[in-house]
């Protein structure tokens, strides 16, 4: 495996999202995120495919910086600019919209947009769990996990210890928000 490539596409990620923070109450560096779906990708069983562990270091920079797809093509190939723009939302569409896209196309996807869907979706899950976004209200949270859940099941199949880490990140986020009917 050529670390080094990894390494460079986490150290270009942290420069793209160097001035932006995660939503959660300490304003995090938002780069900790790609990197947290990175290492959920890469364990415990360990995923050997290079390109998926670079296309999740850098799945929100087209989505959230001015980085543009040609630009991840010429720097890391065919593939994973494939991969990151599967996973990148339309931006110029209205969030209830893009949110409907996601469940709508998940399906659709390849074995590694998906398996990076579900590792981003647990990230995420666990963020609302452990570190909410600041002012989020606890009906946005569970519709949070209703959605994430409708993604999901969408790309199933695809990597078993995945899907059941997901399932038992949005259990545990329920529970503790006192839900049980998620
Ligand atoms: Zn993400």
């Amino acid at each position: 495996m050529n670390l080094r490539r990894l390494l460079e596409a986490a150290s270009f990620a942290a420069a793209r999202h160097a001035t932006q923070t995660r939503k959660d109450k300490s304003g995090s560096p938002y780069i900790n995120h790609p990197l947290k779906v990175a290492a959920m990708l890469a364990g415990p069983g360990g995923i050997a495919d290079l390109d998926l562990l670079i296309a999740a270091l850098l799945h929100d920079v087209v989505e959230d910086t001015e980085t543009c797809a040609e630009e991840i093509r010429d720097r890391y190939g065919e593939r994973v600019a494939g991969i990151v723009s599967e996973v990148t939302d339309d931006k110029t569409l209205p969030r209830a919209r893009r949110k409907a896209i996601q469940v709508e196309t998940a399906r659709e996807k390849s074995p590694a947009a998906k398996e990076l869907k579900i590792a981003d979706k647990i990230c995420n899950v666990n963020d609302i769990d452990e570190d909410a976004p600041a002012g989020w209200p606890l009906t946005r949270k569970l519709e949070y996990l209703d959605w994430s859940r409708q993604v999901v099941d969408g790309c199933r199949g695809v990597n078993e210890g995945l899907e059941r880490e997901f399932d038992e990140a949005v259990e545990k986020a329920a529970m503790r928000l006192g839900d049980a009917s998620v």
